[in-house]
């Protein structure tokens, strides 16, 4: 494996790969990978010829506050990882290499960035549509794997490079969870075994939604309500917000009569995890 960490060094390499024909396959993390990362990247290697991955807590996208200096990093075990799942390519630039003295360019999303996680934690789609666009101008990639996990920024990317024209095709892979239930995440390592065992609720509520739907309930309200309920079983657990939206525009809906997105940021102490579920009325006879 490669590592690379100039942008200027990763722009020749991504050039001369295109040019002799090979296909790159991109997926970008901020690091601590588990097997969510993982899958995306096994996902990425059926896809393209070339496997890029890069590692980089994107500064921009966290608020003063914010977890950017706690958040977990292991560079040895990172690389040993890659190495295994087939990693061709590492890059791996530091802060001043994306954002040298000076820096000014933003991308903004307009609307889907504004709602949910944007509304919850402002700047954060700003930060990560603008370190994507850089990565993809960087890495160049035919295509980019996306977790389903972070469902609304996978739509956020998505809106993005169709608006841009950004020639990458954007693919979203589902979301790995643990045997209980709760959704990977390089977070998951701030818990202690306490809030570990609560953290379940987020799983557990979003299952009790389908349930429920799945059983011919149809108000928003009554399920949201359920889902609070659960979450609230949890001693170390505290809703930030509970969602349920259409899953192509987020806008929130009233009657389940789709196909809906159950979606959920809940703290777990003072550690923030997220998870969504798609949610589908059974049909009608
Ligand atoms: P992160 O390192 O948290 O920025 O995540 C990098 C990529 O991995 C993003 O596209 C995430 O959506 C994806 N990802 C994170 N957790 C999971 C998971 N449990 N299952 C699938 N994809 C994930």
């Amino acid at each position: 494996m490669q590592v690379i960490d100039s942008a200027k060094d990763m722009q020749r390499e991504a050039a001369r790969l295109r040019a002799a024909g090979r296909v790159v396959g991109f997926v970008p993390t901020m690091g601590y990978l588990h097997e969510g990362h993982l899958s995306l990247m096994r996902i990425a290697r059926e896809r393209s010829d070339v496997l890029v991955v890069s590692i980089f807590v994107n500064p921009t996208q966290f608020r003063p506050g914010e977890d950017f200096d706690a958040y977990p990093r292991d560079y040895e075990r990172d690389a040993r990882l890659l190495q295994d799942v087939g990693c061709d390519i590492l890059f791996y630039p530091n802060a001043a290499e994306m954002y040298p003295d000076g820096y000014r360019t933003y991308v903004i999303v307009e609307r889907l960035g504004d709602v949910l996680e944007g509304a919850a934690r402002p700047g954060f789609f700003r930060g990560v549509a603008t370190v994507v666009t850089k990565l993809f101008n960087i890495v160049q990639p035919h295509l980019a794997i996306f977790g389903q996990k972070d469902v609304q920024q996978a739509a956020v990317i998505q809106r993005m490079v169709q608006d841009l024209n950004l020639p990458v095709e954007i693919v979203v892979g589902p979301i790995i969870r643990e045997q209980d239930g709760l959704a990977m995440s390089s977070r998951n390592a701030y818990l202690s075994p306490e809030e570990r065992r609560d953290a379940t609720v987020l799983y557990k509520a979003l299952t009790r939604a389908r349930e429920a739907v799945a059983a011919g309930e149809r108000d928003v309200e009554t399920i949201i309500a359920s889902m609070e309920a659960m979450i609230g079983q949890a001693a170390s657990a505290r809703v930030d917000y509970i969602a349920v939206v259409n899953p192509q525009t987020f806008e929130p809906v009233a009657q389940i009569d789709r196909q809906v997105l159950a979606l959920l940021a809940v703290f777990i102490g003072s550690t923030r995890l997220i998870d969504n579920m798609l949610v589908t009325p059974a049909n009608r006879h």
